[in-house]
Protein backbone atom coordinates (compact mmCIF):
# COMPACT_ATOMS: atom_id res chain seq x y z
CA UNK A 1 0.00 0.00 0.00
CA UNK A 2 1.48 3.40 -0.97
CA UNK A 3 0.17 6.73 -0.02
CA UNK A 4 0.96 9.30 -2.61
CA UNK A 5 0.70 12.32 -0.13
CA UNK A 6 2.19 12.38 3.42
CA UNK A 7 -0.40 13.68 5.83
CA UNK A 8 1.00 15.30 9.15
CA UNK A 9 -1.45 14.85 12.01
CA UNK A 10 -1.61 18.24 13.11
CA UNK A 11 -2.97 18.26 16.77
CA UNK A 12 -5.57 21.35 17.75
CA UNK A 13 -7.42 22.66 20.46
CA UNK A 14 -11.12 23.77 20.92
CA UNK A 15 -11.51 26.05 24.00
CA UNK A 16 -14.40 23.96 24.75
CA UNK A 17 -13.62 20.69 24.00
CA UNK A 18 -10.31 20.24 24.41
CA UNK A 19 -7.32 18.87 22.53
CA UNK A 20 -8.01 16.81 19.02
CA UNK A 21 -5.81 15.65 15.80
CA UNK A 22 -6.40 16.29 12.17
CA UNK A 23 -4.31 15.69 9.38
CA UNK A 24 -3.59 17.80 6.57
CA UNK A 25 -1.17 18.07 4.22
CA UNK A 26 1.63 20.16 4.66
CA UNK A 27 0.91 23.13 2.30
CA UNK A 28 -2.67 22.80 3.36
CA UNK A 29 -2.33 23.11 7.03
CA UNK A 30 -4.41 25.24 8.21
CA UNK A 31 -4.38 27.69 10.91
CA UNK A 32 -7.33 26.94 12.52
CA UNK A 33 -9.49 23.42 12.41
CA UNK A 34 -13.61 23.82 12.84
CA UNK A 35 -13.81 21.22 15.84
CA UNK A 36 -15.33 18.11 15.80
CA UNK A 37 -17.73 18.06 18.25
CA UNK A 38 -19.01 21.54 18.39
CA UNK A 39 -17.83 23.29 14.87
CA UNK A 40 -15.95 25.75 16.45
CA UNK A 41 -12.98 27.26 15.82
CA UNK A 42 -10.24 24.97 17.24
CA UNK A 43 -6.34 26.92 16.97
CA UNK A 44 -3.75 25.02 15.95
CA UNK A 45 -1.10 24.36 18.66
CA UNK A 46 3.00 24.20 18.38
CA UNK A 47 4.85 21.16 16.93
CA UNK A 48 7.11 19.32 19.27
CA UNK A 49 9.78 21.21 17.33
CA UNK A 50 8.49 24.94 18.89
CA UNK A 51 7.82 23.35 22.11
CA UNK A 52 11.30 22.12 22.49
CA UNK A 53 12.38 25.08 21.54
CA UNK A 54 9.85 27.40 24.34
CA UNK A 55 11.78 24.73 26.42
CA UNK A 56 15.10 26.29 26.10
CA UNK A 57 17.31 28.15 28.95
CA UNK A 58 17.12 31.22 27.47
CA UNK A 59 13.20 30.76 27.05
CA UNK A 60 12.70 30.27 30.81
CA UNK A 61 14.84 33.22 31.48
CA UNK A 62 12.73 35.08 29.62
CA UNK A 63 9.37 33.70 31.00
CA UNK A 64 10.96 34.24 34.23
CA UNK A 65 11.85 37.80 34.20
CA UNK A 66 8.07 38.23 32.22
CA UNK A 67 6.25 37.05 35.24
CA UNK A 68 8.60 38.58 37.72
CA UNK A 69 7.56 42.18 35.93
CA UNK A 70 4.07 40.84 35.64
CA UNK A 71 3.57 40.51 39.83
CA UNK A 72 5.86 42.71 41.85
CA UNK A 73 6.86 41.67 45.35
CA UNK A 74 3.76 42.66 47.71
CA UNK A 75 4.25 45.75 50.06
CA UNK A 76 3.72 44.57 53.29
CA UNK A 77 1.40 47.49 55.34
CA UNK A 78 2.62 49.62 58.30
CA UNK A 79 3.26 47.19 61.76
CA UNK A 80 -0.19 47.40 63.30
CA UNK A 81 -0.68 49.96 66.10
CA UNK A 82 -3.95 50.65 68.10
CA UNK A 83 -5.10 47.15 68.49
CA UNK A 84 -8.79 46.74 68.56
CA UNK A 85 -10.44 46.77 72.32
CA UNK A 86 -10.22 43.39 74.05
CA UNK A 87 -13.94 42.18 74.30
CA UNK A 88 -15.02 41.43 77.80
CA UNK A 89 -17.73 39.68 78.94
CA UNK A 90 -17.80 41.49 82.40
CA UNK A 91 -21.59 42.73 82.66
CA UNK A 92 -20.36 46.23 84.71
CA UNK A 93 -18.34 47.04 81.30
CA UNK A 94 -21.89 47.19 79.33
CA UNK A 95 -22.96 50.25 81.33
CA UNK A 96 -19.40 52.00 80.58
CA UNK A 97 -20.28 54.92 78.46
CA UNK A 98 -19.04 54.42 74.91
CA UNK A 99 -16.39 57.02 73.40
ZN1 LIG B 1 -15.34 21.98 20.34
Amino acid sequence: MQREHHMPIYEFRCTQCGDFEASHSMAAAPKNEPCPVCGGDAIKLFSAANLSTLNSPRARAIDRAARTAETPDVVSGPPGRGRPAPTTKDPRHLKLPRP
